[in-house]
């Protein structure tokens, strides 16, 4: 199971489980991370030619017409199929939007990671202006795609607020997590635009829920438009689908005209990373490992990175130690079985097999076999 149908699963779960869609409010900054500044705006640089190439990022969880968690989650088929109907049509209203302000190119990338093997944008009905990035081998749509002089702009659609802003299905990278750089709480459009800050490249339009909108009050030079308005985490007021399309296709237009107004956002090194985690997920068995700072109820993990990139896969690669603490979960349910006793001792007895196999050579963990050959779009 990939990471991101993982993410998607636990989320189903958990916003299935809360019903009601609870959040965590977390507004103080952590110690370890606190700061001013931060992020050093920069002007986009001066285009050599006439092109205009822009890459639109697309999320699932900020459409218009869209107040169902499972229209994002590839294993609810039914509700899903209705997603991609929610997700092309956005796309293609803001890739209309963009050609008729004066984009030359425009490049879709997946950015949401619905389980679903094939792209959630669905080729057939795309705009045949704009072309789906692809690469042959799994990349971090984030960070590997992100170079100089490809693209003149980036666009996200479809975005979501970060955790605990109490947007539709807000959450960052992951439910739960809250990730920190230079003292402020991010989304994960702000991580988009740290990394194409990188390439001298900004963001210049954005759509998604009202909650998202408070978010990127960082970047007040984004046009953005309001799909919805959350109300809970699962439930949104929505706003008319057809509005909703023509304030894309103006305000993306309007966005590709302003674009030398538009601000790089450069993130300053070295970076100061911290990942906030909310219960049942704990950095706690991190305490003691030198280069990182646990606060004092294992809820906080800080550090320094020498870049973007560093301090990225440092958060991504610590929200992987925190989820270690799920299983927490299984073993209350095992706990609270009548055959508990019996399924902890086969537990103990696997283990000591496993451990004894190992040292007698009878044992090695599965390889992972090469993947068949496709083309990845993204986090897909
Ligand atoms: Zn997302």
């Amino acid at each position: 199971m990939s990471r991101h149908s993982l993410l998607l699963s636990l989320l189903a779960v958990a916003m299935a489980a809360c019903g009601g869609g609870t959040t965590t409010r977390q507004d103080s900054t952590p110690a370890s991370a606190a700061g001013t500044g931060g992020v050093t705006l920069q002007a986009p640089a001066a285009r050599k030619d006439s092109t205009l190439r822009v890459l639109v990022y697309h999320d699932m969880e900020g459409l218009a017409g869209q107040d169902d968690y499972r229209t994002f989650n590839y294993s609810h088929p039914e509700f899903y199929a209705k997603g991609r109907g929610y997700l092309i049509a956005d796309i293609n209203a803001v890739v209309d939007g963009l050609f008729a302000g004066g984009a030359t190119a425009v490049d879709i990338i997946d950015a949401h990671g619905s389980g679903n093997p094939s792209p959630d944008v669905d080729a057939a009905r795309l705009d045949p202006r704009a072309k789906q990035l692809t690469r042959d081998s799994a990349f971090r749509q984030y960070v590997d795609v992100v170079a100089p002089d490809v693209y003149d702009a980036v666009v996200a659609v479809g975005m979501h607020a970060k955790t605990g802003s109490g947007g539709f299905a807000s959450h960052t990278y992951t439910l739960g997590m809250d990730l920190w750089m230079n003292g402020r709480s991010i989304t994960e459009t702000e991580l988009v635009a740290y990394s194409w800050g990188r390439a001298g490249v900004p963001v210049i339009f954005v759509s998604g829920d009202d909650k998202l909108q408070g978010d990127l009050a960082t970047m007040p030079w984004i046009s953005y438009v309001v799909t919805k308005q959350a109300t809970s985490a699962s439930t949104v007021a929505l706003r008319n689908v057809d509005s909703v399309h023509a304030e894309m296709r103006e305000k993306a237009a309007a966005a590709v005209r302003a674009l030398p107004q538009a601000k790089v956002t450069h993130l300053d090194e070295p970076v100061r990373a911290a990942l906030r985690v909310a219960a049942p997920a704990s950095v706690a068995m991190l305490r003691g490992v030198p280069g990182v700072t646990i606060s004092s109820n294992g809820s906080e993990v800080a550090f320094e990175a020498r870049d973007f990139v560093a301090a990225y896969d440092g958060l991504v690669a610590l929200m992987g130690v925190a989820r270690l603490a799920y299983p927490s979960v299984l073993n209350e349910v095992i706990r609270a079985h009548p055959d508990s006793t019996n399924i902890q001792r086969l537990q103990r007895e696997r283990l000591m097999m496993r451990w004894l196999d190992v040292e007698s050579g009878r044992w090695s963990p599965p390889t992972n076999a090469p993947s068949a050959k496709r083309l990845h779009y993204g986090a897909q």
